[in-house]
């Protein structure tokens, strides 16, 4: 399959098929509760993130709650997350400038939200497209892997691999399409114990696929 239209199309019904239904790794149940759930994500497991924000949300859940709890308290819930000193200090002030300059709201906008401390491209491309349904393509170091495993891009970076996917597929596409690589990559695109021929990808992809 040689033509990368193709296989970008043949990756999306894979996908699809794998996954017909989809829901964020995430759990939250407002704009506000992922935000917080994605900055504590940073080299962390979702499924920690989720154990923590369990403990942290009936504690804390608006930003008047966080900006009112000490950090210390905040570093002692969310410290199984690492990084946890950086994290508490990001999340406190997010909270303030949030009540400062949002009137306590999450903005639904990509620039307001990179705006907020802590929040960088990729995070508020993850709350933009998952809490807002805005059009957004996240790519982080695995969905990055499995676009150049796929031939999907020869992005030296995840800007230029972003640049890449928003280009292949159509914008209504790329809320799913990141989740199920997300899915995709931490189910059966491992570092080790994969089988390339059995592979439902990249079994069709074998000509153009050069390191595994
Ligand atoms: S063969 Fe391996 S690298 Fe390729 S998609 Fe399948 S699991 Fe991932």
């Amino acid at each position: 399959m040689k033509n990368i239209f193709d296989r970008a199309n043949f990756v999306e019904k894979t996908l699809s098929k794998i996954y017909p239904e989809i829901h964020s790794p995430l759990q939250f149940s407002d704009p506000f509760r992922l935000l917080i759930a994605v900055i504590l994500s940073a080299q962390c497991t979702d499924g920690r993130v989720n154990q923590v924000t369990k403990e942290l949300f009936p504690r804390a859940s608006t930003p008047e709650d966080i900006s009112k709890m000490s950090i210390n308290e905040l570093e002692s819930i969310i410290r199984p997350c690492g990084l946890f000193r950086n994290k508490a200090k990001a999340i406190k002030l997010l909270g303030e400038m949030l009540i400062s300059r949002f009137n306590g709201k999450v903005p639904n906008s990509l620039e307001e939200l990179k705006s907020l401390p802590g929040v960088g491209h990729k995070t508020a491309s993850v709350v933009y497209s998952q809490a807002f349904g805005g059009y957004a393509f996240p790519v982080d170091t695995h969905i990055h892997r499995l676009a150049q495993r796929w031939g999907l891009s020869s992005g030296k970076n995840v800007a230029q691999t972003e640049a890449d996917l928003r280009s292949l597929f159509d914008k209504t596409q790329w809320h799913d399409m990141h989740i199920r690589m997300i899915l995709f990559g931490r189910e059966f695109c491992k570092a080790r114990g994969h089988d390339v021929v059995k592979c439902q990808i990249c079994s069709k992809f074998r000509e153009i696929i050069i390191t595994h």
